[in-house]
């Protein structure tokens, strides 16, 4: 290990475009402002075609290498995500040492970042002497939830779904048992004792690096980083927003060619994240309504599926045509205020076009930090992990989101879709909700600048990795 060498990273997302953004915005700024070089450790199911193009533009100073694949066979098909994350994260950890020692042994590795999912590693870390911290793509109060979820299994001896009283985490917005993050819903399920078990690995990291900023979520930066220093449990670090870069090479996209024609702040964007789906009956409502609303909008539409809103997760793309799930003639009748794309957008360029002014989305963490750094008010419309909190969390405490409400089977009816919808474009409870979001899209890029609460935690960060050579 030449002592001249550049300090090097090893970073481990588990599977899904939403880890991999970040932690590669994060690793873009360890090489640029603080010389290191990275490698990616991928696990072989995020082996998929967008994965790929993804990491070859990366900056040379970030190489990325595949873990093979880890037989699942015996998994049973309805395992959930986070349980089929589980597994084979803990099944690749003799991949995942060879790649650790032989980076040992080509590069000056001085530390391991590794997500969420994957904090069975850290045992080899630990063996090599290098720093091992956890990086959560989500937000503080999801790690609030995490570092609070051993008390509350030992205390809440009902289904937290049948809790009348909210849960308080502190530093949150109280939280309604059915709305906490989903594998925590059924107790009989495995998902649940996993989530258990990466609660109880949360404790073992160094660091624990979070995609928010503390203007983001002020009380619980408050309560978390305080707690940290004080030792009761890792020190927490907000660093975000990191978010994707709009990219630089890519040829103009029909969206944002259509974009261009449209008024200044007067469309609605519309999608659900990497993998979310809708059923057939909502899908169909939710076209419906952004008819009657008569607003302008971009809207991604992906194949409905009835049993799992997050069943595309992993492959980010849909089976069959999806625009054939769409009412008779809706195209038809909308063509000359909306603009409807199958399966995939170039979310953060829509973000960034002038011509938007609302996201209705899923709230992943992700697409919550781009509508944010961009300025754009959203409509909350959760589905799956942990985006009802986020929703509660942009609604009630964030203030820059909507909420339709739900009929009595569940569904969103096109009538309040389309309520909804006109009153984030042109009502009073949009003004407010882009007021405020302005503010914040101001607060983040002063986090991220130097002199910023995000900037000097991953400075302190950074600088303890170095100095470790
Ligand atoms: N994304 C995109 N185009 C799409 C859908 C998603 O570029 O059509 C990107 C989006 O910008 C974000 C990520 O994929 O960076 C989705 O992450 P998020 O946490 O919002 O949701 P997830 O996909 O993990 O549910």
């Amino acid at each position: 290990r030449g002592a001249g060498l550049r300090p090097h990273i090893a970073v481990l997302p588990t599977p899904g475009m939403g880890h991999l953004f970040p932690l590669a915005e994060l690793a873009k700024i360890l090489v640029s402002r603080y010389h290191f070089t990275a490698t990616f450790i991928t696990f072989a199911v995020s082996e998929n075609k967008a994965t790929r193009d993804f990491l070859s533009t990366l900056p040379s100073a970030i190489s990325s290498v595949s873990l093979p694949a880890v037989p699942l066979d015996d998994v049973p098909p309805d395992a959930t995500i986070e349980t089929r994350m589980s597994i084979v994260s803990i099944r690749s950890l003799p991949a995942i040492r060879d790649v650790l020692q032989e980076l040992r042994s080509t590069t000056n590795l001085v530390a391991f970042l590794a997500d969420f999912f994957a904090a069975d590693s850290f045992c080899i870390a630990r063996e090599l002497g290098i720093f091992y911290y956890m990086f959560i793509p989500t937000n503080l109060q999801f790690l609030t939830l995490m570092f609070e979820l051993p008390t509350l299994h030992a205390t809440v001896k009902c289904p937290f779904q049948e809790l009348v009283e909210p849960i308080k985490l502190p530093g949150c917005v109280p939280i309604p048992g059915p709305q906490i993050l989903t594998p925590l819903r059924n107790r009989s399920n495995d998902c649940y004792r996993w989530m258990l078990h990466h609660a109880d690995l949360y404790h073992q990291a160094q660091g624990i690096l979070v995609n928010s900023f503390v203007a983001m979520e002020p009380r619980s930066a408050k309560h978390l980083t305080a707690g940290g220093r004080a030792g009761s449990h890792p020190p927490v670090y907000p660093v975000g927003p990191m978010i994707q870069s709009p990219s630089a090479t890519s040829p103009t996209s029909l969206c944002i060619k259509w974009l261009d024609e449209q008024p200044q702040c007067s469309v609605l964007f519309v999608s659900f994240g990497s993998g979310g789906t809708l059923t057939r009956r909502q899908l169909g409502e939710l076209a419906l309504g952004l008819e009657q609303s008569g607003q302008r909008f971009l809207f991604v539409v992906r194949s409905p599926s009835d049993e799992d809103s997050s069943s595309t997760y992993f492959t980010a793309s849909t089976r069959e045509n999806p625009l054939s799930y769409l009412p008779e003639g809706f195209l038809e009748r909308t063509k000359d205020v909306g603009l409807v794309v199958p399966s995939w957008a170039p979310q953060i360029e829509v973000l960034s076009h002038d011509a938007t002014g609302g996201f209705l989305s899923h709230c992943g963490w992700n697409s919550t930090l781009e509508s944010v750094s961009r300025g754009v008010p959203m409509i909350a419309w959760p589905l799956f992990a942990e985006q009802s909190m986020n929703a509660l969390m942009l609604e009630n405490a964030a203030r820059i989101a909507l909420r339709p409400k739900a009929g009595d089977d569940g569904t969103f009816g096109r009538e309040e879709i389309a309520r909804v919808v006109r009153e984030l474009m042109e009502g009073d409870g949009g003004k407010e909700a882009r007021n405020r979001v302005k503010e914040l899209k101001a607060a983040a890029a002063a986090a991220l600048a130097e002199g910023g609460s995000s900037y000097a935690a991953l400075d302190e960060v950074a600088n303890k990795w170095k100095g470790s050579l």
